[in-house]
């Protein structure tokens, strides 16, 4: 097997070659050209269309990027190295490396999706020994409706509000979604204008040969009855759009599948359009490549990994922190397993409270919801404990006696809480939030990428820790009491309720 290793990002020391890494790298393979995968490496490996784009969007200097074209190999320090297309974004590609002197096999997709789009070349799989895969949408309640039905959504939703006199505006990020928007506007003659950034990318893509996309017409704040308007997530809310009247707003994400996205996103509605692999994506990916070990990463990459395990393969998560799979009535045996190196997952009450979350969360299946809070509740020993869970269940931070004062810990106290922790980027963090819009998941994402010694916590803990937030005065004092103080408490994936 080829040694992978992960060191804030993904390393093939053999090679020394980093993959799609955080921080700038003498050597690195880009996948795509999405700004949460560039940096400013030394020398940058990715496909000739992604090479264009790079220098348009990040300028860099056309000597430190090595752009190769498909299916072509090269040889490296005793390895064949191939760039296969991921059906991602236009010049999105997967790396796959072989081991000349036994044939030893690598696949890594980078973000791939397995759906033909009408602006990223269709994704190619070769088999390989050990398969990277970004797992994304890793649970199985993500399976987006086929293709036909999402752009059937898209275009009822234009001519829904053009029936109303409204200006339409699709919400999607600049590079990738808009322009499979725009392509599927085209195809259907309806004029489109473009946010600035919209038309930036759009230009690059055209420049780098997706000639079937229009030239951009640039948003100026107004548009005419039968123009819709495509915008990025950061846009909703700017200047530039409150000129716009009568309008009506759709996000474009895979996270329309969560329930409730509509309003988290804050839009009219939400079409499940994405350019990552759905559930049966991943699955697909896996029968096509064959893989003997699967690293996951990115998204729900434990949770995916502790699916294929339990369906017999040899999966963990790339970062490491896998849990082996107790039932949930075992919780109270604790027994400590971890497979990993790198992170290991306090084994404590807390852990077991927000294992059950997860279960919970995951089924829509009010009987297996059931059950599991019945395994739960039976494990308990300390009345105290249950009370804490009940209550939290119910989405309550403090016991009905406190009065139910707010802790008053909104989404700007938690990011200041969140880049405290030594190794947490502000930079990073904004990558993150701005493509989840959601502040527990933003959280999540950001730990899983910084190395942590969790340290064990009580129910009793977090809600001392609960009773200490609402004592303190002012924000300042709230963000010093969060997470770099109490490291031990973020785990927690916030307000459980509101996940079931
Ligand atoms: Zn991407």
């Amino acid at each position: 097997m080829i040694e992978v290793r992960f060191q804030r990002g993904l390393h093939l020391p053999e090679l020394d070659l980093w993959l799609d890494p955080w921080d700038a790298k003498p050597w690195a393979f880009v996948s795509h050209a999405h700004a949460d995968h560039f940096a400013r490496h030394e020398s940058a490996l990715c496909s000739e269309t992604t090479a264009a784009l790079i220098q348009a969007r990040f300028h860099l200097a056309e000597n430190r990027i090595e752009g190769l074209p498909f299916q072509v190999p090269i040889l490296r320090e005793g390895f064949r190295i191939k760039l296969l297309p991921a059906g991602h974004i236009c010049g999105s590609a997967m790396l796959h490396i072989t081991r000349i002197k036994d044939n030893a096999s690598l696949l890594y997709t980078g973000d791939f999706k397995t759906r033909r789009g009408r602006t990223a070349e269709p994704a190619n799989f070769l088999t390989a020994d050990t398969l990277i895969l970004e797992t994304t949408f890793g649970l199985p309640m993500y399976e987006f409706p086929n293709q036909l039905e999402v752009e059937g959504s898209i275009l009822r939703f234009i001519h829904d509000a053009f029936a109303d006199g409204e200006t339409p505006v699709l919400v999607g990020y600049p590079l990738g979604k808009a322009q499979e928007a725009l392509a599927l506007l085209t195809e259907n003659s309806i004029p489109t204008l473009l946010h600035p950034s919209v038309a930036a990318m759009t230009r690059a893509c055209r420049g780098a040969g997706f000639e079937m996309l229009p030239e951009p017409i640039e948003f100026e704040g107004y548009a005419t009855a039968g123009h819709v308007v495509i915008i990025p997530p950061n846009a909703v809310r700017s200047k530039l759009m409150r000129g716009l009247k009568a309008k009506r707003t759709a996000m474009l994400t895979g996270w329309a599948l969560q329930p409730g996205s509509k309003y988290r996103y804050r839009v009219d509605d939400v079409i499940p359009l994405s350019d990552h692999a759905d559930h049966p994506g991943l699955m697909e990916c896996i029968t096509r490549v064959r893989p003997k070990k699967i690293l996951t990463v990115h998204g729900f990459a434990k949770e995916f990994a502790a699916e294929l395990r339990a369906k017999g393969m040899d999966a963990w998560c790339a970062m490491g922190g896998d849990q082996l799979e107790l039932p949930i009535s075992q919780a109270t045996q604790r027994i400590g397993a971890n497979n990993s190196p790198r992170h290991i997952r306090a084994i404590c009450p807390l852990a077991d409270f927000s294992d059950l979350c997860r279960l919970v969360g995951e089924t829509n299946s009010r009987l297996a919801k059931i059950d599991f809070l019945a395994s739960y509740f039976k494990s308990f020993t300390e009345e105290n404990d249950l009370r804490l869970a009940v209550n939290w269940l119910t989405g309550e931070a403090l016991p009905r006696q406190s009065g139910r004062q707010p802790l008053h810990v909104g989404s700007a106290t938690i990011r200041q809480g969140l880049l405290a922790i030594p190794g947490a980027r502000e930079e990073r963090y904004r990558e993150i939030s701005s493509t989840q819009n959601d502040t527990a998941r933003t959280a999540r994402l950001l730990l899983q990428e910084i190395y942590l010694k969790p340290e064990p916590l009580t129910l009793l803990g977090l809600a001392t820790f609960f009773q200490e937030l609402l004592g303190t005065s002012g924000s300042l004092e709230r963000i010093k009491n969060s997470p770099r103080d109490s490291p031990r408490c973020t785990r927690w994936k916030g307000k459980p309720s509101s996940k079931f």
